[in-house]
């Protein structure tokens, strides 16, 4: 094969697996190619994903804060929305953080190579650029984190400027008036909630029971207090949709009865899948598993001694932080550091909606009763939290009966996802209840009420008596 040119390690997709992998490996001395379509680093995380959408999120809930304080004896009129300013300002964030990311690659002379990869054997790809043009390399070793891509429904599976996914979602091009958001997991929450703070009528259509499948149903509980939607269909399937003039008319099929409804948009958030499709996988000489997920060992090696893969396409939870901490030790292994292994005892997750929702480790759900007891703090104990109108929040500990040890925890309310590392680093550490009921933490917080829980586990906590 022509212009062949034999790289030391090549990471395709710059996502915060690719790139943290990249980074880490070049700071301990590695030559490292990095290859991914964006002009600049940042996977959807970045460009389409966590960032962009935190960005919209910070500006709904800036207006939900404001709306609320009227109750305080502070009132805002409701707020003018210039939809281009704000897709303006949420595009300034992506750009800042994303070309931060490419000086920060340059500075440690990677080299980064704008295409799309596929192999082409064991040892060589082959890259395509943004113009279609072509050019071949080989690699010692390589560590694929190419991530995920939205799933459509059958059902859904028009392509039409009304039908939307998370990425045309972000784009922000218009304020539809009414809109049906398809699957009530973390995505559709966060979306739904940006555009019902911008003044849509959003509607969500959920195939289980009730938001959030799986999750922690305390915490869906304080969330259903303050959700923003204007109807919300559990137990309901899109059977139907049809384009018209005027909209999309979708037909849902509830348990009891099917209703016919328009929208002027429908966004559909009901997944993700892992992008091992049209990687060349064959030539190479692994395939994905029947989910589309590579399958690693601890190293996050394949099957093959050269060969490694981090990030959304190694399975769930599809989460950056899980992408990025994959991606360091892939690094040290192809480093040939000596005892590297991913082996998180929690991975957190955060529902960044108003309230958040965050929980790490054991869950009650998984939990034996007999082994484990629950503690649970409300925030309306808590001085922090009724002083910033957070009464309804939540903070849980799942903790060993015997040896004390906390095995998981949860929380909802205002800035919960800051709280959660606490009750992670906690699991990790293999504290107890006591460790944490006697680390002296500020006042007045929000983290006073991890402590708190903690005091519950051996009776009362100092503002709150059990009855
Ligand atoms: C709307 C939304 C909100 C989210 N919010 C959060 C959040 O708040 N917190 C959180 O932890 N996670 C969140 N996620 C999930 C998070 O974005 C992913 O878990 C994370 O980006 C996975 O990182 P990754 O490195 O595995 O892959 P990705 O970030 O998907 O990056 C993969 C990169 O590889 C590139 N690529 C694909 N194929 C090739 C190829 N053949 N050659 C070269 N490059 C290729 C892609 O273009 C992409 O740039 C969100 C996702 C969405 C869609």
């Amino acid at each position: 094969m022509a212009n062949k040119d034999r790289k030391e390690l090549v990471i395709i997709g710059a996502g915060p697996g690719g790139y943290a992998a990249a980074f880490h490996a070049a700071d301990l001395g590695i030559k490292v190619t990095l290859i991914d379509p964006e002009v600049n680093p940042g996977g959807v995380c970045l460009y389409r994903g966590c960032i962009p959408s935190k960005a919209l999120l910070h500006l709904a809930k800036t207006k939900e804060e404001a709306m609320h304080a009227s109750k305080w004896g502070m009132k805002f009129e409701e707020p003018k929305i210039d939809i281009k300013r704000v897709a303006s300002w949420k595009e300034k964030v992506v750009k800042k953080l994303t070309e931060g990311l490419g000086q920060l690659s340059k500075a440690r002379n990677i080299e980064y190579i704008q295409g799309k990869a596929k192999f082409t054997g064991k040892n060589e790809l082959e890259v395509t650029d943004n113009k279609g043009k072509t050019s071949d390399l080989s690699f010692e070793k390589v560590i694929i984190a190419t991530g995920s891509s939205a799933v459509g429904l059958p059902e859904l599976e028009i392509d039409h400027e009304n039908i939307w996914d998370a990425t045309d979602a972000l784009e922000l091009k218009e304020i539809p008036k009414k809109m049906l958001v398809v699957g009530g997991g973390y995505i559709g929450l966060e979306l739904g909630s940006v555009y019902a703070a911008l003044g849509t009528k959003v509607s969500i259509a959920e195939m289980t029971p009730g938001f959030l499948p799986g999750t922690d149903r305390d915490l869906v509980k304080v969330f259903e207090k303050n959700e923003p939607f204007k109807n919300v269909f559990f137990e309901t399937k899109v059977e139907k949709v049809k384009i018209t003039k005027k909209g999309v008319k979708v037909s849902l099929k509830g348990k009891k009865e099917e209703q016919n409804k328009k929208f002027d948009c429908v966004l559909v958030a009901v997944g993700r899948k892992p992008n091992t499709q049209n990687l060349g996988l064959k030539k190479l000489g692994i395939s994905a598993n029947e989910k589309g997920f590579l399958e690693v060992d601890n190293k996050r090696r394949t099957k093959l001694e050269h060969v490694f893969a981090i990030g959304d396409i190694t399975g769930e939870p599809m989460l950056a932080h899980k992408a990025s901490h994959e991606g360091r030790i892939a690094a040290e292994v192809t480093a040939g550091k000596k005892g590297a292994g991913y082996d998180p005892k929690v991975i957190p997750a955060i529902v960044f909606t108003n309230p958040e929702l965050a929980w790490c480790g054991l869950t009650e759900e998984e939990a034996n009763e007999k082994d484990v007891k629950v503690v649970k703090f409300p925030w309306s104990a808590s001085g922090r939290a009724v002083a910033i109108g957070e009464n309804t929040g939540l903070t849980k500990l799942l903790i060993d009966k015997e040896t004390e040890v906390i095995l998981g925890g949860a929380v909802a309310g205002k800035n919960a996802g800051s709280l959660i590392p606490e009750i992670a680093l906690a699991i990790e550490m293999g504290s107890t209840a006591s460790d944490l009921s006697l680390t002296i933490h500020p006042h007045p917080t929000l983290s006073e009420t991890i402590m708190e829980s903690a005091e519950l586990f051996y009776g009362d906590a100092t503002h709150y008596k059990k009855s």
